[in-house]
């Protein structure tokens, strides 16, 4: 296996990167087959890199490098492992800015929100270095002269198979609760943004981890992401990413009854009650379907205006999306950036026409002026008179594009709501407490916001109902998803046979 010795580099100014390498075993490494692929600017379409290809071979020795230093990981001191990954926080912060510009560079982040992301994520590291010694089993009360307990112990091998929407945010979301726990990591970013964790890796490296402990590979999901996936030595999988995508890597590791753990898509509400304050509904209506192009997984697509506010809703609504500034993430003032690529590009720009047919265009729909020639910008655009069954309106689109529905009565605003197959998220605006609680209740979704947009934090539990997924990132719930439980029976007789009553023994 060739070794590349030099860290990745940025020339911010041409927006090109050099020595760009997998991560495996503690060495920066190409492709076995010494296979590449282009990662792509959004802002023009221009190639940043070429990035390594990874097949089974890449996986396999990832996998073995994770394998082999497991157990050393997992009984490493919970204090140790925290003090590697407070280290880990500290170069984080201290290399924000070239982060940024990564992030911003390959994914279509504007610079200013990829500074943002990049400054919060240390936040992640602190709260799962913090808990990495706190968390445990319990004991149980058991009949008999019995000590019973249980212990939380790691998986072991765990895979990281990452979206592009927010690539290192959701890396470290997963990996940092699976490093503080015990569990060796391989990671695999998504084809289009694979830059910002190949940096992430050098710094762990430098914080002082073990070889082996964190890998990345990079590739596609059909080779690198579906071999991970179905590999033996996994033991659990955390997959971030579409609904259709997610149901396939389950399959893969159900093969292996692999624990797996499934953040997948959205089609989430905001809800505007006629109470609402119009002008804080218009903000976090925009920032719901506008927030990072659209490609949010919580993403509010679907506005709810109640029927006695609806038009006024509407002339604020395009008043805001006027004020947007839509152009290249590294101009002053920009608030929304590129689509990811090319492909999801087109995805919009034909979910745009189906918007067309299946209702009626109010906003946008076009190419916004002065965006940068070669980049994948559209419009903020919103349709109104949608039926609840259109396309635009059930199907995820991943994109600055909302259909808004207007309602009138609590049942039929809870009954539109939850026929969908997605269950993420829901925001609701209004000023009557009760109302807002008694409504997000009956709403099938994993989260709710009220008077509020989203804000993604390290404590608070992330994750969906029905299709949008199983298990929950983030919060001391997530423990749940990178331990087991081992339950441990002690008999405290002086011998096995003095207290034995096997009559009595319920088998
Ligand atoms: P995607 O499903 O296309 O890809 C996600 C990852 O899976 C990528 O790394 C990809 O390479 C890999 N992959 C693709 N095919 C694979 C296969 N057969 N086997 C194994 N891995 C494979 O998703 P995307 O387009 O990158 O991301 C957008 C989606 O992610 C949206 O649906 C969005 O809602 C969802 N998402 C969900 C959350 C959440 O927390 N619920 C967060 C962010 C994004």
């Amino acid at each position: 296996m060739s070794v590349t010795t030099h860290a990745l580099t940025l020339d911010a100014d041409a927006r090109t990167a050099d020595q760009v390498a997998m991560f495996v075993d503690g060495q920066f490494v190409p492709a076995a087959a010494g296979a590449t692929f282009p990662t792509v600017d959004p802002n023009t379409g221009r190639t940043i890199a070429e990035v390594p290809r990874a097949d089974g071979t890449d996986v396999d020795r990832a996998v073995a490098a994770a394998k082999r230093v497991a157990v050393e990981w997992q009984f490493t001191d919970a204090i140790a492992r925290a003090a590697l990954l407070r280290n880990l926080a500290a170069l984080v912060t201290e290399h924000a800015d070239e982060l940024a510009r990564l992030e911003a560079l390959d994914s279509g982040h504007y610079l200013a929100k990829a500074s943002e992301l990049m400054g919060a994520i240390p936040l992640w590291l602190d709260y799962w270095a913090s808990l990495a010694d706190k968390v445990g089993g319990r004991t149980i009360e058991v009949p008999g002269n019995k000590l019973s307990f249980t212990l939380l112990e790691p998986l072991g091998v765990t895979a990281h198979i990452v979206p592009w929407n927010y690539p290192l945010l959701i890396m470290v979301r997963s990996c940092a609760p699976a490093l503080a726990l015990g569990n060796t990591c391989v990671v695999k970013p998504a084809e289009d943004t694979s830059l910002s964790a190949l940096k992430f890796a050098e710094l762990v490296k430098e914080a002082g981890f073990p070889d082996g402990v964190f890998n990345v590979v990079t590739g596609f999901g059909t080779e690198a992401g579906a071999s991970l996936a179905a590999h033996p030595d996994v033991a659990g999988i955390t997959f971030t990413g579409s609904t259709e995508t997610g149901k396939t890597v389950a399959k893969l590791a159900a093969d292996h009854v692999a624990q797996v753990n499934l953040e997948l898509g959205g089609k989430s509400p905001t809800i505007v009650f006629p109470d609402a304050d119009l002008d804080d509904a218009v903000e976090a209506a925009v920032q719901g379907f506008c927030s990072h192009t659209g490609q949010v997984c919580v993403a509010g697509t679907r506005l709810f205006v109640h029927a006695d506010v609806r038009e006024q809703f509407l002339q604020k609504l395009t008043a805001r999306l006027e004020q947007t500034q839509v152009g290249d993430g590294f101009a002053d003032g920009t608030q929304m950036g590129p689509l990811v690529s090319q492909k999801q590009y087109d995805r919009v720009r034909d979910y745009i026409e189906i918007g067309k047919t299946e209702g009626t265009l109010h906003y946008g729909g076009g190419r916004p002026a002065g965006a940068p020639e070669g980049g994948y910008f559209v419009e903020p655009t919103v349709f109104v008179d949608v039926a609840h069954d259109a396309r635009i309106a059930r199907e995820e689109i991943f994109g600055p594009v909302a259909s808004v529905h207007s309602w009138s009565t609590e049942d039929e605003l809870v009954e539109a709501v939850n026929d969908s197959i997605y269950g993420l998220f829901a925001v609701l605006l209004g000023s009557d407490i009760k109302k807002l609680l008694s409504t997000a209740r009956r709403l099938q979704v994993g989260g709710v916001m009220i008077n509020d947009w989203f804000g993604e934090l390290p404590m608070t539990p992330h994750g969906g109902h029905k299709q949008s997924g199983t298990g929950r990132e983030e919060g001391i719930e997530a423990v749940h998803g990178y331990t087991q439980v081992k339950h441990v029976s002690v008999n405290l007789d002086p011998s096995l046979r003095a207290g034995s009553d096997w009559a009595g023994a319920p088998l």
